[in-house]
């Protein structure tokens, strides 16, 4: 029987392993360098999105399979080299993802308070490797988030929703305690371009307006004269332009109610290109853009000081090269052509690293599931050269590398329940690599 490794149990390597095992029957061994599976379902998905998260419980279904492992906390790069895993299996195929953060570029860009939202995101979805932001959060009042799509969104949402929402949700202890003692009130969204620009989906933009206690402001002289002609035929612009109408015309109030001093507030900037941050003095420095008729911005020349203690840049997940692998710099994934990477035999990719960072969960299902078919079109002509999955695990062991398997994974996730079950709450998410090991090889 012929076997694949699977590199990232994300969606798209979940799918993937789904496809290999159930419809041409291959063994399948999928390796995470995290202890547990899912990727940005689990650390990257806002905790409070359930229903999204709860995509977790039918990826989960693939590794039931006698046909599919799971072998976590095994980084390939540094425990397995690529060369190892192309002469263990007869097909492998990378779905590592893309989790490096983009800079901006800008001065004061590098500073304690500017964060990459990669980073903001990992810490409060309870990431292994994440900083801890609670003493910032606790001194900062005025945050700014740069970016105009989902990710901005998520982080400006969470930032100022009520402590009983976000209990709730599956955060680690500490990360709602910091939110609890959060000071934050004001959270300015930047962005250079327009309303009709932006990449928010409608659902989560219109989440915004719906928040108890929170204020959205937004200067109506940035909406486009006529929806109909900016949206340029898009259906979620025209609805996004309708929300942020709406928004810029209730100006001061919030769910029908007289905002009073102790409201929290969401307030856009459009047309704001940042410039340079300060952070002794509190301030992003942005300029002022217009819209050109070719429907581009370009600078005004005029610039403006937006008060900021906190700077979360939210503009773009990028991948990283893995060597023994070829990488394309310019767009930041594998290259490749069909799905088999180009230059190389019997590997291929799937998902954000062969795509780069876009499109929803399900987007990497039809991505995987093209990835395999052009890897089962190449396997059907070859005869198996794979060792056995015994030998491959007598190997890790013999350098030390302590896998977690489904089994593991599943007493990490029954953990998890017991520990949010102690404080009323569904779900507390364990973030102590340790202890994710301990737990899941006890
Ligand atoms: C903040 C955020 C919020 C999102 N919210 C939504 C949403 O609400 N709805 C939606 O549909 N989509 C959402 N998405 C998009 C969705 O998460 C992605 O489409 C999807 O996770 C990409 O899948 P992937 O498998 O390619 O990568 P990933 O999910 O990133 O999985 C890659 C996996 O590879 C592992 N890995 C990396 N390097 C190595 C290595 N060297 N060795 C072994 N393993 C490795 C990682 O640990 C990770 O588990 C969101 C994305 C982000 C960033």
């Amino acid at each position: 029987m012929s076997r694949v490794a699977v590199v990232g149990a994300g969606p798209a390597g979940i799918y993937a392993a789904e496809h290999l095992s159930t419809v041409h029957g291959y063994q399948v061994d999928v390796f995470d360098a995290l202890p547990v599976p899912f990727g940005l379902v689990r650390y990257g998905v806002a905790p409070d999105h359930f229903s999204i998260r709860s995509v977790r419980d039918k990826l989960t279904d693939t590794f039931e399979s006698p046909l599919v492992r799971f072998r976590g906390n095994v980084h390939i790069g540094t425990d397995v080299s690529t060369a190892e895993l192309a002469s263990w299996y007869d097909a492998v195929m990378y779905t590592y993802g893309a989790s490096a953060d983009r800079a901006l570029g800008i001065p004061g860009e590098v500073s304690p308070a500017s964060i990459p939202a990669t980073e903001f995101v990992k810490w409060y979805t309870g990431h292994p490797d994440a900083q801890d932001f609670g003493e910032l959060l606790r001194t900062s009042e005025q945050v700014i988030v740069i970016g105009l799509g989902n990710v901005a969104v998520d982080v400006t949402r969470l930032l100022v929703k009520s402590i009983v929402e976000l209990r709730a949700t599956d955060m680690p202890d500490h990360v709602l305690d910091s939110f609890e003692k959060s000071a934050v009130r004001h959270v300015h969204v930047v962005g250079r371009r327009g309303p009709q620009h932006a990449t928010f989906t409608t659902k989560e933009l219109k989440e915004l307006g719906e928040l108890e206690g929170v204020e959205v402001i937004l200067d109506p002289r940035d909406l486009p004269a006529d929806d109909a002609i900016a949206s340029s035929g898009s259906k979620v612009v025209e609805r996004n332009l309708k929300v942020m109408r709406q928004w810029s015309q209730g100006h001061g109030e919030s769910h029908g109610e007289v905002l009073n001093a102790s409201s929290k507030k969401i307030e856009f900037h459009f047309y704001s290109t940042p410039q340079s941050f300060d952070s002794k003095q509190r301030s992003l420095i942005v300029e002022r853009m217009q819209l050109s008729s070719d429907n581009t911005v370009m600078g005004t020349g005029t610039y403006e000081s937006i008060p900021a203690d906190i700077v979360i840049r939210s503009v773009g997940y990028r991948g990283l090269p893995l060597e023994g692998l070829p990488f394309n710099d310019r767009m930041n994934v594998i290259p490749s052509h069909e799905g088999k990477v180009e230059g190389l035999s019997e590997t291929y990719v799937a998902g954000w690293i062969k795509r780069g960072p876009s499109g929803i969960i399900g987007t990497n299902k039809k991505d995987a599931v093209a990835s395999v078919e052009s890897l089962a079109t190449d396997l059907n002509e070859r005869h198996s050269v794979a060792i056995d999955s015994q030998e491959i695990d007598e190997i890790l062991h013999a350098r030390g590398v302590k896998y977690i398997d489904f089994e593991g994974w599943k007493r990490i996730n029954a953990a998890e329940i017991a520990l949010g079950a102690s404080k009323d709450r569904a779900r507390t998410t364990i973030h102590e690599r340790e202890k994710l090991i301990e737990i899941g090889l006890s």
